[in-house]
């Protein structure tokens, strides 16, 4: 009987830990299932780009995944059951269920409206591939002079917001910001960050805290009425309901609790991945949701199921950051330098030369998913029978 391996999603974690365990395992040894509820690898870090007109690579997950020995399945999971070790799932076929052995939950996160009023109705929001062609059209109805504002002046606002006003210029773009403008990273990071909205024609809305989303304006908590054509919601990002609803540990925000080899610390045969997962990084914080540490997170816990299934040394690695890459549209970018533990250093890096950098770090993420088994030294050791149903003994 071959060991059941079933990956849920086909994000950046889900895909690329499918594709590390394909290549650590061996097909005799592990039946490797990867489910998604889409049929495209979807490039969620530039889903601005994708609302504001751009067209993105298609990239078929039957073509990234044919020949790797991963098993594709294309339905929407509706519920996992990790005492019984199934996973309910809605596809071409109709309802069926899913057995496995060992399950990595990677379903990844969508926007998080906080339960402003009038969101839900009003807002446009870009945390998935549907919402920013919903935005795109919407965009593209709107006349010159008109309004956009941008909620959120975390890492998507401040991509979202810059990526706007430089592909429409003739619109009203501005963002309203909860704190300061950037006022998470250095001085010379913040100082650049103002400059390009300057340059850009953005408004920028501090210490102002949206209270409520109507059609044609935003309210915010202090009374103030700001005129807004169109509203795009990036305050968070919150994860699907699913976990939540098992007897697995999951934290206040609904995330799975994992160890170091982001296996859940209630049920040994799970681990979690990427925006899922609450898994604690350098000093101690957890990972906040990105591809920055999901990637590696994901690699990492390949790797401790790997180890584990073949009786090898399960991996002890801390996954640290070393730096922000933000878009401010196609010419502009910067680099922020981090601390492992994700906190901003003095150094920068600005202009065209951190546009290029960070186009070149979204080309390999995107790279690294649709070439699954590439690149990576083949390692395949034998799975120990006995280690398939004692998995929570190591
Ligand atoms: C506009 C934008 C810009 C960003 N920029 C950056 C950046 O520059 N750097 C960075 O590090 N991070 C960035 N992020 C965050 C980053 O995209 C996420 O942290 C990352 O995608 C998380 O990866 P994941 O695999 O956990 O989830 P995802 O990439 O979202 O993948 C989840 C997968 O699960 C599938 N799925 C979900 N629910 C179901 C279901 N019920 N059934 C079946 N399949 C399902 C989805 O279709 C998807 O394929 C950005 C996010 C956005 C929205």
């Amino acid at each position: 009987m071959k060991h059941r391996i079933v990956v849920l999603g086909a994000g950046y974690t889900g895909a690329s830990a499918a594709g590390r365990l394909a290549r650590r395992l061996r097909r005799e040894d592990v039946a490797i299932t990867l489910v998604n509820a889409e049929p495209d690898f979807v490039e969620r870090i530039r889903n601005h780009q994708l609302a504001t007109g751009q067209d993105l690579k298609p990239r078929p997950l039957s073509e990234i995944f044919a020949g790797t020995g991963v098993e594709l399945r294309l339905a929407k999971v509706t519920r996992v059951d990790v005492d019984r070790k199934t996973v309910a799932l809605t596809g071409a076929n109709g309802a069926e269920e899913l057995g496995y052995d060992t399950l990595v939950y990677a379903l990844g996160s969508g926007w998080n409206s906080q339960g402003v009023p009038g969101t839900a109705e009003h807002a446009h929001q870009i945390a998935g591939r549907t919402g920013a062609l919903r935005l795109r059209e919407r965009l593209a109805g709107l006349d010159a002079g008109q309004t956009v504002v941008v909620v959120g002046g975390g890492l998507t606002g401040v991509e979202a917001s810059t990526e706007l006003a430089e592909a429409r210029p003739d619109l009203d773009v501005a963002l309203a910001v909860s704190g300061g403008l950037g006022d998470w990273i250095s001085p010379k990071g913040r100082e650049h960050l103002r400059k390009v909205f300057g340059k850009l024609g953005i408004t920028a809305y501090e210490h102002t805290t949206v209270s409520g989303v109507a059609a044609g304006h935003v309210t915010t908590a202090d009374g103030k009425v700001i005129p807004a054509a169109v509203t795009v919601w990036t305050a968070g990002f919150a994860v699907h309901p699913i976990a939540q609803a098992t007897s697995l540990e999951v934290s206040g925000t609904g995330q799975i609790v994992v160890d170091r080899t982001m296996r859940s610390v209630s049920h040994p045969d799970v681990y979690a991945v990427g925006d899922a997962a609450m898994a604690m990084g350098a000093g101690d914080k957890p990972l906040r949701m990105s591809c920055a540490s999901g990637i590696p997170a994901a690699a990492l816990a390949a790797d401790a199921i790997a180890a584990r299934l073949t009786g090898r040394k399960v991996p002890d690695k801390t996954i640290g950051y070393f730096n922000q890459c933000i878009s401010l549209g196609r010419k502009e970018g910067l680099i922020q330098y981090v601390t492992a533990d994700d906190r901003a250093r003095q150094g920068v890096l600005t202009g065209r030369p951190a546009a290029a950098y960070k186009e070149l770090i979204c080309k390999g993420a995107a790279w690294s998913v649709a070439n699954p088994t590439l690149g990576m030294p083949t390692r395949k050791h034998r799975v120990t029978p006995e280690r398939t149903l004692r998995q929570d003994t190591v």
